[in-house]
């Protein structure tokens, strides 16, 4: 269970009473949602016990006719080698038998710790926003507002969790990571992660090295928190200089938590091989509780990794409602709401005083989209880089005030400043 905070400040509160509280809270404060059924009915996640090892997973999997990626026959799902141990493995559901029965089944089984569905995941972004159309436009962006920022470093790492981004957009490219310890196209891996010439990251969808967008959002994403600055076209991200490592898992039904995990998987083992992942970008929502996401959210945490999520579209309080994986309880967990150009909370955003951290501009965000292309979009998923990723760049020169600290950066997009919910948690 989620335990309560209690860092919040006072500027945070008297900021939130005049400002997101009082837009949003008269009406909507008492809605209590019924949790969401949309999970794969294929496949389950369970985590060993301890005690279970390779004999007794083997005899598990023949007992339940299922089975786990395991190529290299060591008893651990290749997927998940580097979350809790390599205890983690998505199974697969044998013919004739369901997901939620399957999981009931394994719950009483002497060598598994937990059993649980494999939930869906989706896109943070609004699909039919009233509001869009109305761009802010990048001559406002630029001519208005000053970089007076640093402009970013490549040497700090953003890893954007999505469905993959369009690492040869003109903009996006120069600041994709390549990865240095592999040799593109010879069809090797050539750094043993598990992953063939994945040169700018993976899809968890399809168990490659090919990070591609499969749709637009993660390329969006990515635009906002990184297209190239001053190169003459397009757009730029909050940051003119970065490297984003992409690992596509939100396909055309969604993505699942299993394939979320692996991704976070392949972003600790890079940040332990010593790629300085700081930040991962999760601008997306849905699913149920899930300890195994949970767990990999905490093997990120313990790689000091921070895990930036989407507060929300649906206009609710996630005080009230959890909302995941905004609402995971783990120290390096924040979550985002999104504002407008008025400095506003967006009419969409979800907003918690105990468990939302702060507001960006996610209100017709105006980023890069796959084949050279632009497109305004609205959620917040596109309120989710710009705090997050200067947030990350902060680590190690820790401030009182998280409020202060985004206020040194004001240009986190256009004009407004980051607001701030659950307030200056560990770090
Ligand atoms: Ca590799």
């Amino acid at each position: 269970m989620r335990k309560p905070h209690t860092r919040l400040s006072r500027l945070t509160l008297a900021m939130l009473s005049t400002s997101l509280m009082a837009v949003t809270v008269p009406s909507l404060a008492a809605k209590k949602l019924e949790p969401k059924q949309d999970f794969d009915n294929a496949s389950v996640i369970v985590k060993f016990k301890e005690t279970a090892k390779k004999a007794d997973r083997k005899q598990l999997m023949a007992q339940f006719g299922a089975s786990f990626k395991d190529k290299n026959n060591d008893g651990v799902d290749d997927r998940f080698r580097h979350i809790a141990k390599g205890r983690l493995a998505e199974l697969t559901v044998p013919r004739g038998l369901d997901a939620r029965a399957m999981v009931e089944r394994l719950k009483h089984n002497p060598h598994i710790e937990y059993a649980e569905l494999n939930h869906r995941f989706y896109p943070s972004v609004i699909p039919n926003d009233p509001s869009y159309g109305q761009l802010w436009g990048m001559p406002k962006i630029n001519a208005e507002q000053a970089w007076e920022m640093e402009m970013g470093s490549r040497e700090v790492v953003v890893g954007v969790i999505d469905t993959g981004f369009d690492y040869t957009h003109p903009d996006l490219r120069d600041n994709i990571w390549v990865n240095p310890n592999e040799v593109p196209n010879n069809g090797i891996d050539d750094d043993g992660n598990g992953y063939i010439d994945d040169i700018h990251g993976i899809s968890a969808i399809n168990d490659n090295g090919n990070p591609q967008d499969t749709h637009y959002h993660g390329t969006h994403v990515a635009g906002t928190i990184g297209a190239t600055g001053n190169n003459g076209s397009g757009v730029v991200g909050v940051n003119w200089n970065t490297a984003m490592v992409g690992c596509s898992f939100l396909g055309s039904q969604g993505g699942t938590t299993a394939d979320g995990i692996q991704c976070i998987d392949y972003m600790v083992d890079l940040k332990n091989r010593g790629v300085n992942i700081r930040v991962l970008n999760n601008s997306w929502g849905g699913g149920a509780f899930s300890q195994a996401l949970e767990d990999a959210i905490t093997a990120a945490n313990n790689a000091d990794i921070l895990f930036v999520a989407a507060a929300g579209n649906d206009a609710i309080d996630n005080d009230v409602n959890d909302s995941w994986p905004a609402n995971h309880d783990v120290p390096n967990v924040m979550a985002i709401a999104s504002t407008t150009r008025d400095d506003e909370m967006s009419y969409f955003s979800q907003w918690g005083l105990n468990t939302v951290d702060m507001g960006a501009p996610g209100s017709d965000v105006y980023s890069t989209i796959p084949g050279n292309d632009y497109n305004t979009l609205s959620g917040t998923s596109m309120a989710t880089p710009p705090c997050g990723w200067r947030r990350g760049l902060d680590f190690g020169r820790r401030s009182d005030s998280d409020y202060g600290r985004c206020q040194e950066y004001p240009n986190v997009f256009w004009r407004p400043h980051c607001r701030i919910g659950r307030q200056n948690r560990d770090r």
